[in-house]
């Protein structure tokens, strides 16, 4: 019997971060609309944005208009996600759920960004196909931590919302299960570490913008960034 050995370079993680960063900038534009208005296919000026509208560069390669995430805002986000990713020391179906977990979250806070909005069919996606990779990973007690600290959190937050009179918004209460499971996998400790972080900065930076008036009173700043730049930062700390 003979085996043959491929001796095509593999292409390096960057290149992979890179491809799949079109296809971030797609669901980004593509899900930053008002509730009201269906979800965003074509430019202003009537050109498809896929793929014309994707590229690094934020805008629209017909009508030149800006589209989307800043220039190179995401793919920077995206690259700082991979690198996390390969020094985690990670490996297997726990890798491929954490993969999995970043690209939603990248998505879901730059939409939030954009326009204030967290929609539950990418958190469904997020949530689902975190936990299904977590599973065949095997360790049925972090499984079921994560999915507890996902309740408790999400559930904490419903209780927010409802006392808020919207201040909370129900896209946040269902980001809390994918932010609080991705912590809950580790331990406890990770998910008071990054739901702390999260909800401190979030409170420092609206403090300090309300000071300098860059946030006129009564204006709100989206959390879901902070929930997940502070689950992403205790992550990393692991
Ligand atoms: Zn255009």
């Amino acid at each position: 019997m003979s085996t043959t050995t491929s001796t095509r370079p593999a292409a390096p993680p960057v290149s992979y971060a890179t491809a799949i960063t079109l296809l971030l900038r797609w669901l980004v534009v593509h899900h930053s609309t008002e509730p009201d208005q269906p979800w965003r296919t074509r430019c202003g000026c009537g050109a498809p944005l896929w793929p014309g509208a994707c590229g690094p560069a934020g805008c629209c390669r017909s009508c030149t208009a800006p589209v989307g995430p800043r220039p190179y805002r995401l793919e920077a986000a995206a690259l700082v996600a991979v690198a996390v990713l390969l020094v985690s020391g990670w490996t297997g179906w726990q890798l491929a759920a954490y993969a999995w977990w970043a690209t939603g979250m990248i998505v879901l806070a730059f939409v939030d960004l954009a326009v204030m909005r967290l929609p539950h069919r990418l958190t469904a996606a997020t949530t689902i196909g975190f936990l299904v990779l977590l599973a065949a990973e095997g360790d049925g007690t972090a499984w079921w931590r994560a999915m507890a600290a996902g309740a408790v959190l999400s559930g904490l937050f419903a209780v927010l919302a409802v006392a808020s009179c919207g201040q909370l918004g129900w896209g946040d209460v269902a980001l809390a299960v994918p932010v609080a499971a991705a912590l809950g996998w580790h331990s406890w400790t990770a998910v008071y570490a990054g739901c702390l972080l999260g909800l401190g900065t979030a409170a420092v930076t609206a403090l300090t913008m309300r000071k300098t008036g860059t946030l006129r009173a009564g204006g709100h700043l989206p959390l879901g960034p902070f929930l997940i730049a502070g689950a992403a930062a205790a992550l990393a700390w692991q």
